[in-house]
């Protein structure tokens, strides 16, 4: 293990540093999964790329290990290292629009919500995730799947250039032409290349959407899933809706006795024109009876933050993902034995939609492979006790066990848990020798390890 000696950093930084046995430090080593509870030597609040790039030099130079928190989100705990130092961008959470070009400057600690306020603004909108609270750091190194995927791409196939604090320390800047090498293996790769301190996105023209979840009675669930498989194959690039099981919210448009009931869902978001959403969702009302809905025209951050609460900072989370490309009979069965016995109220299966524009760039273009899958599922367990791990991970597990024989060998990233570092390779199959190449040429020593990580 490595020895915790981080006397000094205080006067390397000029953001805050809490080190070990200061008041806060239990606040400060907290993330968002609870279920991981990891003891840092010390976290720096990096107020800058000139912060972040000291920091880096400073655990290099102590043999310290780094971990780099964005958002603080990720189910595995990978913004955080047992005795090192943790790199934390949170105050570097500004975002720049530049409407006229359509292009926004977004600084690593930034949240999505921090991203969808400053666009909605403008009517513009980059493709992320379905939850405000999550970083955009960490999303978008994994690839960045979420409503608008279909008609937009992945945030990576959006993201033109970046701003990287390398193992060394130097600062470099990365697009097509400039470290070419480090700006493919960045879209898609993770955090193994260096740190993030800004990304900047193209923007669409997404302002208001139409859409939110319909809630189906269980018996209808073979129906809506086949149909969804079908219907999605070719449905129009607007339209992003992904299926999901869920236990009932007290929400005050589902009937309070219906409260704690278990429903298949669909939540969709239709980002054509407005005017033409009812009539965009109607094959979902033809499918079987919609029990309950919260369906209708509201600004694209809305839906994005729709979930948010749900799902707050300290539930106990394990996760597991696979990627699809055909969602076969037997597949859409194990769904429905195990989707139908979800144990939490905030546990969840979501089957996310990746065709469309995502399936626009070749699967060598970005170091994200599976541009062949039209599906990317994740069984998220997230519940609230931790007396109540066993059966919850037995549910995930279980689950997964009866789905992934039905899948490809890889699942996406961002919805790994910490027990997924052996399926590495078959998440990148055909682009992993390159990522270990650019990985050698960039952090042959591993500084930057604590991540989905590809080994040098
Ligand atoms: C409730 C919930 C909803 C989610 N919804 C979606 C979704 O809709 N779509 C989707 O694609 N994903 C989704 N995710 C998964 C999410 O993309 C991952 O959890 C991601 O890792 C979160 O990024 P973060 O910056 O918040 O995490 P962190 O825990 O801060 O970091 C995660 C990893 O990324 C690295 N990292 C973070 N920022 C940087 C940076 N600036 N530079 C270098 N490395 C960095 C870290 O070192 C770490 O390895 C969701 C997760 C949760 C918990």
């Amino acid at each position: 293990m490595a020895i915790s000696n981080v006397e000094g950093l205080a006067g390397a930084v000029q953001g805050r540093v809490v080190e070990r046995g200061d008041s806060g430090y239990d606040e400060a080593r907290a993330l968002y999964n609870a279920m991981i509870d990891k003891h840092p030597a010390a976290v720096a609040y990096c107020a800058d790329e000139a912060d972040v790039s000291a920091a880096v030099q400073f655990a290099r130079d102590r043999g310290l290990r780094i971990a780099v928190r964005g958002g603080g989100h990720n189910g595995a705990g990978l913004g955080s290292v047992d005795d090192g130092l943790i790199i934390d961008l949170s105050a570097m959470n500004n975002v720049t629009v530049d409407p006229a070009a359509r292009m926004v400057r977004v600084q690593g600690g930034a949240l999505l919500r921090d991203v969808d306020a400053a666009t909605h603004e403008h009517g513009l909108a980059v493709p992320a995730g379905i939850i405000g609270t999550t970083g955009v750091g960490g999303l978008t190194l994994g690839g960045g799947v979420g409503h608008l995927s279909r008609g937009c791409g992945l945030t990576i196939d959006n993201l033109v250039a970046a701003r990287v604090v390398l193992a060394d320390g130097s600062i470099v800047d990365t697009d097509a032409e400039r470290e070419s090498d480090l700006f493919w293996a960045i879209r898609g790769g993770g955090g193994n290349f260096g740190v993030v301190t800004s990304f900047e996105f193209k923007l669409h023209p997404v302002k208001d959407i139409y859409g939110g979840p319909m809630f189906y009675e269980l018996k209808y669930a073979r129906d809506v899933l086949s149909f969804y498989r079908d219907y999605i194959a070719d449905a129009p690039r607007e339209m992003g809706a992904f299926p999901a099981f869920q236990i009932a919210p007290p929400l005050p448009f589902i009937p309070e006795k219906r409260h704690g009931d278990t429903f298949v869902l669909v939540v969709a978001c239709w980002s054509g024109p407005v005017a033409d959403g009812e009539r965009a969702l109607k094959p979902f009302h033809d499918v079987a009876p919609v029990f309950a809905e919260h369906v209708g025209a509201m600004p694209y951050p809305a839906l994005n933050a729709a979930f948010d609460g749900l799902y707050p900072t300290g539930l106990q989370h394990y996760w597991k993902a696979n990627f699809v490309k055909e969602l076969s009979d037997q597949a859409i069965e194990a769904h429905v034995e195990h989707g139908t016995k979800v144990p939490a109220m905030t546990s969840t299966m979501h089957i996310y939609p990746i065709n469309g524009a995502c399936h626009d760039m070749a699967s060598d273009q970005t170091a994200f492979a599976y541009r062949d899958a039209n599906f990317a599922t994740v069984i998220a367990g997230m519940w609230p006790d931790p007396a109540q791990n066993t059966a919850n991970t037995r549910w995930v597990r279980d689950y997964y066990d009866a789905t992934a024989p039905l899948s490809e060998a890889g699942g996406y990233i961002n919805f790994m848990a910490e027990d997924d570092q052996s399926r590495i390779k078959a998440n990148y199959k055909g682009n992993y020798q390159r990522l270990v190449d650019v990985k050698k040429k960039y952090d042959a020593d591993n500084l930057f390890h604590v991540n989905q990580n590809i080994k040098p």
